[in-house]
């Protein structure tokens, strides 16, 4: 179950490259952030839900549970999809991570433990996915679930479109 995006375009290579450095920065901070949050909130940041995030706050695009857990069973912790599918399920409900619904695929937060609903802007060229902080569509939809006596589990807004990137490259 992998994703329907391209990998390999132009434009994610210069990106690789040319933040790597800040990346990593980066993801070793979030790291530590989310060390600090679980042990002050008593939760077990284990090996493997650990190693998710930072496989997660790595990629550049959104990855199946799948993917991720191809990655987790080279690296020695295992090949049963529960592997990945609870550590997923931990950093998900703790805030870490999102899915995205319509790409059946994960993203780390970008902030991460402020309550939210997350809102994504989805690029159906390069597959990339940025997480958007707005409110009040979210409470739009909050009002009428509430008026229709819905109770809602779980809420997103996704768009899809062309990203900055490529939109500037001609697509
Ligand atoms: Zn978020
Ligand atoms: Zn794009």
């Amino acid at each position: 179950m992998l994703l329907h995006i391209n990998t390999t375009s132009d434009w994610q290579m210069t990106a690789r490259l040319s933040n790597g450095d800040q990346r990593s920065e980066y993801v070793s901070a979030a790291i530590l952030a989310a060390q600090e949050y679980c042990r002050d909130n008593r939760l077990q940041f284990t090996d493997t839900r650990r190693r998710v995030l930072e496989i997660l706050l790595e990629a550049e695009l959104p990855l199946g549970a799948y993917a991720i857990l191809s990655q987790l069973n080279d690296e020695g912790f295992g090949s049963q999809p529960p592997v990945a599918y609870r550590a997923l399920d931990f950093l998900e409900s703790n805030g870490f991570v999102h899915k995205v619904d319509r790409l059946a695929a994960y993203v780390a937060c970008a902030n991460p433990h402020q309550p939210h609903s997350p809102s994504f802007l989805i690029c159906r060229n390069c597959g990339s996915v940025q997480e958007a902080r707005i409110t009040s569509p979210h409470r739009a939809v909050r009002a009428a679930a509430r008026a229709g006596g819905f109770r809602i589990e779980r809420e997103s807004i996704e768009a899809v479109g062309i990203c900055a990137s490529c939109s500037s490259s001609g697509h």
